[in-house]
């Protein structure tokens, strides 16, 4: 049926249906808008795939995606009062931001301030830039500036607000554990105590949720302008049309997306993905509507695949060493493990720990993980001989690790690799879990203004549509700095739509 309708025909439709057309796509197999027109068309010509426009639904701000950015966008049109509508192409909301380890960099909050813990996010905005300026790898210092601020204002909004739960400071501010770090309620692994609240706390404040939504194409009038969204309804297999005033992409990264990843960042294209939904399909939208990509090549760094183990080392302490044996890396780090690991091509690592990791702030997540990746677990070892054993690593190599190690620990220096946070012995029972390095994050995302608008590779803004979170190239795809530019994008569309 669809596929048989004329042109003159299917104008009539998108005309009755207020004059839309649905503007390339990341699925259907469109053609971009903006593309050139060098053939003639012929009648009865159409594009498989593609249907007549037909609105069934209408709304203020539609926001493609609900992880952390596309939740935070959410949160200043919806408490300005406008009908906010977040749609998900999975069955559940949160995307990878749900399961990410939860580690936040903010300073300046409230619950820091209350903990006795100083910072001033302008100030340390000033000590950041000229780190940011020698790397030149910003374009927008203004939108990264405010990036970077208002990580404080989405902490204490969503804690004060919409009652998220971070982790109380006195759990691990005396144990050298790096106090610029926010944790959810229970510490590591635990985002839901923060992201669950802020989910309930703007549908409390009426914004809705469209689950099993797939976002194919934007859909624009007869000059172009984007004017809604066409889904794919993954539970109905049916076509979806959605009128919006304003549309914020958050849909993620393309980390998961092995064609775009080659084409890319080809030095990662050998690692397995993660997760499966960082598929870059609104980047793909983005740019089928003259939007324009950048810093596509950028590498991120890379994360275990027991992503949550990784993190331990800024919590406690532990030795981090290769498949024979050998300490490699400072272990105070998240992901220069992985990435050693990956370079060095020794396939897989172990960290090694011991009762103060256990029993420290981290406990929670330690036992989670004990119970969860048993397959990955050796220990309890009661010498380094029995350890040895248990990893199949050689004993005297792993013996004159440890050696090497305790007289650093003695001497208050790590001169081999530069631990500065837990340089402390372990002692027995030992136990030791093997991880392998995963690829987890995009950095290259679509070219935006300062207010976050998607523009055209010349810089020109692309009306009603804007872009957030991992979706944009200047986020750094982290999860306080998503939702910070989420909510860069919730204040810009409370802005326009106030023209
Ligand atoms: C295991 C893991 C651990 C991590 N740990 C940390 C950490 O401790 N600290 C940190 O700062 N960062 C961490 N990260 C990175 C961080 O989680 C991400 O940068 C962040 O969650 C991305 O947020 P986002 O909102 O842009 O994307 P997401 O949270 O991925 O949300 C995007 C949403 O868009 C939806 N979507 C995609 N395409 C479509 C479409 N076509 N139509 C409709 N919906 C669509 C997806 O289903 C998803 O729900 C971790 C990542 C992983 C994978």
């Amino acid at each position: 049926m669809e596929t048989s309708m004329n042109r003159r025909n299917f104008l009539k439709a998108a005309v009755a249906s207020g004059a839309v057309l649905v503007a390339g796509g990341a699925l259907a197999g469109c053609a971009p808008t903006g593309g050139g027109s060098a053939g003639s068309s012929s009648e009865g010509d159409s594009v498989v795939g593609t249907s007549p426009v037909s609105f069934t639904e209408e709304t203020d701000v539609l926001i493609l995606g609900t992880g952390i950015a596309g939740m935070s966008a959410a949160m200043d049109p919806v408490e300005a009062g406008h009908k906010v509508m977040l749609a998900d192409k999975l069955d559940r909301v949160g995307g990878e931001s749900f399961i990410a380890c939860g580690v936040m960099n903010v300073s300046g909050s409230k619950m820091q301030k209350d903990a006795g813990i100083p910072g001033d996010p302008e100030e340390k905005w000033q000590a950041y830039l000229p780190v940011l300026e020698k790397k030149g790898e910003t374009d927008d210092m203004d939108y990264k500036h405010n990036v970077y601020v208002y990580q404080t204002e989405w902490a204490d909004r969503v804690a004060a607000d919409y009652g998220g739960v971070f982790q109380p400071l006195e759990a691990y501010k005396d144990t050298g554990a790096p106090t610029s770090m926010l944790l959810p309620e229970h510490g590591i692994g635990d985002m839901t105590t923060v992201l669950t609240p802020l989910q309930k706390g703007l549908e409390a404040k009426g914004a809705t949720y469209k689950l099993n939504l797939r976002a194919t194409n934007f859909i624009v009038d007869k000059d172009g302008t984007p004017v809604g969204v066409r889904f794919h309804d993954e539970k109905n297999d049916r076509n979806v049309d959605v009128k919006a005033s304003k549309i914020i992409v958050a849909t993620g990264g393309f980390s998961c997306n092995q064609e775009m990843v080659s084409t890319f960042v080809p030095s990662q294209a050998r690692l397995g993905p993660l997760t499966v939904y960082s598929m870059g399909e609104g980047h793909q939208m983005c740019k089928a509507l003259g939007g324009s990509y950048m810093h596509m090549d950028m590498e991120a760094n890379l994360m275990s695949d027991l992503a949550q183990v990784t993190v331990w080392g800024y919590f406690g302490p532990n030795v981090q060493v290769t498949p024979q044996g050998k300490r490699f890396i400072k272990e105070d780090q998240s992901h220069d493990s992985p990435d050693a690991c990956h370079k060095g091509g020794f396939g897989y690592w172990w960290t090694i720990f011991d009762n103060q990791l256990i029993t420290g702030s981290q406990a929670w997540n330690v036992e989670l993980n004990m119970k969860n990746n048993a397959d990955r677990l050796v220990g309890p070892c009661d010498t380094l001989d029995d350890l040895a054993a248990a990893m199949d690593v050689p004993a005297d190599a792993l013996k004159a690790t440890f050696e090497s190690y305790d007289a650093q620990v003695a001497a208050g220096e790590d001169k081999e690799f530069g631990k500065k946070l837990f340089l402390q012995s372990l002692a027995a029972p030992y136990y030791a879990m093997k991880h392998f390095p995963y690829r987890y994050k995009t950095h290259g995302g679509m070219k935006i203004t300062t207010d976050s608008q998607l523009t055209d590779k010349d810089g020109t803004p692309i009306p009603n549509v804007y872009c957030c979170g991992s979706t944009v190239a200047d986020s750094g795809s982290d999860l306080s700095p998503n939702a910070a530019s989420g909510l860069i994008s919730g204040k810009a569309v409370v802005e326009a739509l106030k023209a």
